[in-house]
């Protein structure tokens, strides 16, 4: 099989081909941690780790490294411990455990290695002096600073001019900087604050620079593949590579792959909005059901935007509860040609959703199974998984669904009522309808003609 991917950096999908294919390198940016993962952070870890379970196939198990790092030191997590009274330390090891814990609850496999910033700062205060050696870098007011027009490329990830990059970066215009984009590498901590000794006083370093140390020191000075949300594109990555690229003159990595932003509701999801919903939160909501959680985050191509919905996970639930019942004792087959295709060109998971009804609907069960077992999901045995509570079951039916099929007419009937309620904008209508009829296995699909309808 082969495997493209689309490169924020070249802007074109790309066929995939490793610096060392016994050794196939991947780096996502993992969690700062002081709080529970909110849906929007569980999108790149569900999307990186089909990716992961792809280069295992392709490569083998042992000829592949993932790493995910942890960022547990951050103004943010101090801000937590000050707000709390509690320790640092016991912060950021609860809300990592709680990370690992609910991304487990995705299926998402743990990472090759878990990287720890605090474990990395000779390492990060190794890398401050090789670029201010290398002229990249200054001291000013005890903070280090990155020189951003002493890099040539800079800015070539996000494809951003000058004023763009220091709009959106929103940096502090501060009087010790030589240049207003100039970005934070070392910013010195008060007495009551964590810290490290460096020739540059007590400090603690800035959040770009880890990811930077912790790839060179655990992965390498090029990498195969650096993955993470489309937020992370500016200024992270692109501060990222400003580092590795300035003390090592080679590339951070060959491919950079983003994940597509993530609305709830058809809004942005925020605290204010009360629509901001943490994996935790929907794990005690959806009780045992995080591979409906896992499906819906895959239901739309991993570069698209996803709008996330709880009818979107009941409608998940329902699909999966359809495979579970089939899939009842069925033995794993060979992974269907037409799963790995699909998730070769570039993760299409939509495709490859599509291609397990058809699956279904052929009674290719042994191939169900695999590719089902292959993609995370119908993991478990069919008792464990309708064994566990379903607080949400009257919204559900639970008849056998296998055999049950809504007539051609009330299809068409509730297609045409969700094309009207399109049209008056009531889209929870609209999306309800869709979620119902793909519970019942009919998948819509929407073109400038209009909507047609298949049977998965
Ligand atoms: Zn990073």
């Amino acid at each position: 099989m082969i495997l493209q991917l689309y490169n924020t950096l070249t802007r074109d999908k790309q066929l995939f081909a490793p610096i060392d294919p016994k050794n196939v390198r991947m780096y996502v940016c993992g969690p700062t941690v002081y709080d529970y993962a909110h849906v929007g952070n569980a999108r790149p870890v569900v999307v990186f780790d089909v990716l992961y379970r792809l280069l295992r196939h392709i490569y083998g198990e042992s000829h592949m490294t993932y790493a995910r790092n942890i960022t547990d030191i951050d103004d943010k997590i101090m801000a937590r411990a000050a707000e709390t009274g509690g320790e640092i330390a016991s912060i950021t090891d609860k809300y990592a455990q709680a990370y690992r814990d609910d991304m487990g609850a995705l299926n998402a496999l743990p990472p090759t290695i878990e990287p720890h910033a605090t474990g990395h700062v000779p390492e990060m205060i190794d890398m401050v002096a090789r670029l201010i050696e290398r002229g990249h870098a200054y001291a000013a007011d005890g903070h280090v600073l990155f020189n951003v027009p002493s890099l040539a490329s800079y800015g070539k990830l996000s494809n951003r001019n000058r004023d763009e990059m220091i709009a959106g970066a929103r940096v502090e215009v501060a009087s010790y900087k030589k240049d207003p984009a100039d970005f934070v590498l070392w910013k010195p901590s008060a007495e009551d604050q964590p810290g490290w000794d460096s020739p540059w006083g007590r400090g603690r370093p800035g959040w770009h620079l880890e990811c930077s140390c912790m790839i060179e020191k655990n992965l390498g000075e090029t990498i195969d593949i650096h993955g993470g949300g489309i937020d992370l594109v500016f200024p992270h990555h692109e501060n990222e590579i400003a580092q590795s690229v300035g003390v090592h003159g080679a590339p951070l990595a060959n491919y950079w792959v983003h994940n597509g932003y993530l609305t709830v509701n058809g809004e942005k999801m925020s605290k204010s909005l009360g629509n901001f919903f943490t994996v935790h939160e929907l794990l005690e909501e959806f009780p045992g059901k995080g591979e409906a959680i896992r499906l819906t985050l895959l239901s739309a191509h991993y570069r698209q935007p996803l709008d996330f919905t709880k009818d979107g996970i009941r409608a998940a639930v329902s699909q999966l509860n359809r495979w579970y019942r089939l899939l009842d004792g069925i033995e794993a087959g060979a992974v269907p040609d037409s799963i790995l295709n699909a998730l070769g060109d570039d993760l299409n998971t939509p495709r490859a959703i599509a291609e397990l009804n058809k699956l279904a609907s052929e009674r290719d069960l042994p191939g169900l199974r695999a590719a089902c077992d292959f993609m995370g999901l119908v993991q478990l045995e069919l008792d464990v998984w309708e064994g566990r509570k379903q607080s949400f079951s009257d919204s559900l039916t639970f008849t056998d669904s296998v055999t049950f099929v809504l007539s051609n007419s009330y299809v068409d009937e509730l297609v045409s009522k969700r094309a009207e309620a399109k049209k008056s904008k009531d889209f929870a209508t609209a999306d309800k309808i869709r979620a119902d009829l793909l519970g019942e296995g009919i998948i819509l699909e929407d073109s400038p003609q209009g909507t047609t309808w298949r049977r998965g």
